[in-house]
């Protein structure tokens, strides 16, 4: 018997078409197309008027999190004032309203990343859930006793440990791509455990401790060649550079919403069509179903199959609004302002303290990071001064301790940019710099 709450969707693609638009993006960002004009745009960033301990907040932990345009926080208020439903159920108004909103910020969500349909869109809380997800369900299935899966020295946790505890269950292998002592990826050991013909090959596009910008085109048509699949970890890509999932050519692509000017609890995994298909839910329960018997049960097409349960709908509404932000930013002009800044901050932090430790690649291949040590004086009480000057920076291993462990590091302080930041951050972060000079040095 058919469960008549648990009706397959239609197709998103439609919905979006037929229902609720994705929320506009803001008048500011949409005239202009010179250089972006990052003074103008603060404004509709609420937090960015707040003080910390009586200072302006200077917010430099984006890559930890980004904060929240007007266009976000408000697409998500009248989600909650106009229309809160639940989705795919209620045949009423705003039920379809709920419906035709989540799908239509599939679509947003898709077109930012150019993905070839938003049925290849699976929304998910974090990067996190989506490389779980695929370990879980392609790695199961896929991966058996003596396989091999390459990811590389400079990943992120989330990129890490879930591969630790698949091939821990099946008895695989793990092989890691060296850096160089500047962070850069190195290609020509990459080429050489290509000859293991791994089963998957699994890096990050830009590095959230070192900056580094990964040749992911290049590296993917590597590991095709090679026989493999390829996940790519965005989340420190989509909210810095132009991605584009058809001209990259990889399997699977993750990225977090939150990162990218959206709330916290939305992500996605892109992935292509057939693969998606080919997959075992990843969690089961309504929603990802199309029948269910006591005994057994038929499973809903992709994305709703990996959709288990109440989707967080509006962060899902969010998401598609702050990629219809950037989109009407222009990702090139976002690349190119957090470029001129990463220049300015590196030049200038050079300049001012000739003894303070740098890491990383040059400006030229490096995204909005910038990893730094005062000699002698520990993160955490450099992030502790700053904080008293109103800069927030992170300090710790960011979720990267194996490539600590390769740097020889301890931890590091982390300055890391977004959209929103300008010059005057990182002068006030050199104040803050200062003061820890002062006090410690
Ligand atoms: N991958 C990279 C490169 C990251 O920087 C992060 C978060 O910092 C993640 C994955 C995990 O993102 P989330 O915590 O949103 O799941």
């Amino acid at each position: 018997m058919a469960i008549a709450s648990d009706r397959p969707p239609t197709d998103g693609a439609a919905q979006a078409a037929a229902g609720t638009p994705a929320a506009p993006a803001s008048p500011s960002s949409t005239v202009d197309r010179g250089p972006l004009d990052a003074h103008a745009l603060r404004a509709e960033f609420p937090i960015l008027g707040t003080t910390a301990h009586g200072k302006p907040l200077v917010y430099l932990d984006s890559a930890a999190t980004s904060q929240k345009p007007l266009a976000v926080i408000e697409a998500m208020d009248t989600y909650y004032r106009e229309y809160n439903a639940n989705v795919h159920r209620g045949i009423y108004q705003i039920g379809e309203r709920a419906t035709a909103g989540y799908e239509a910020a599939r679509a947003s969500v898709a077109r930012f990343i150019n993905a070839p349909s938003p049925r290849e869109i699976v929304f998910t809380r974090n990067a996190t859930e989506a490389i779980n997800l695929v370990a879980a369900s392609w790695g199961r299935k896929n991966i058996g006793r003596g396989d091999a899966i390459i990811l590389t020295e400079m990943e992120h946790h989330a990129n890490l440990v879930p591969w630790q505890i698949l091939v821990q269950e099946r008895d695989a292998d793990l092989e890691f791509i060296p850096i160089t002592d500047d962070g850069i990826l190195r290609l020509d050991v990459f080429e050489v455990l290509l000859r293991l013909k791994p089963k998957l090959v699994a890096f990050t596009h830009v590095s959230n401790t070192l900056g580094t910008i990964n040749p992911v085109a290049e590296m993917t048509a590597l590991a095709h060649a090679a026989g493999a699949l390829v996940l790519v970890d965005g989340a420190q890509a989509v909210p810095h550079v132009p991605v584009d999932v058809a001209a990259i050519g990889a399997d699977f692509y993750v990225f977090s919403g939150h990162k990218m000017l959206g709330p916290t609890g939305s992500g996605a995994l892109w992935g292509r069509r057939e693969l998606l298909d080919a997959m075992p839910p990843y969690m089961a329960g309504g929603e990802m179903i199309r029948e269910v018997h006591l005994r057994r049960s038929e499973f809903n097409e992709v994305p709703w199959k990996f959709e288990a349960g109440t989707p967080d709908i509006a962060a899902a509404i969010g998401f598609g609004a702050a990629a219809e932000y950037l989109m009407a930013l222009g990702m090139g002009r976002v690349q190119a302002h957090e470029h001129e800044l990463i220049v300015y901050a590196m030049d200038a932090l050079r300049r001012e303290f000739p003894n303070l430790d740098l890491y990383g690649p040059p400006a030229d291949a490096r995204g909005g990071v910038i990893p730094f040590n005062v000699p002698g004086v520990h993160p955490h009480d450099v992030a502790q001064v700053l904080d008293r000057s109103g800069v927030a920076v992170r300090a710790g291993h960011h979720c990267t301790m194996p490539l600590h462990e390769r740097l020889d590091l301890v931890a590091t302080a982390r300055a890391s940019f977004n959209v929103y930041s300008t010059r005057e951050d990182v002068d006030q972060l050199i104040v803050g710099l200062r003061e820890v000079y002062r006090l410690f040095a």
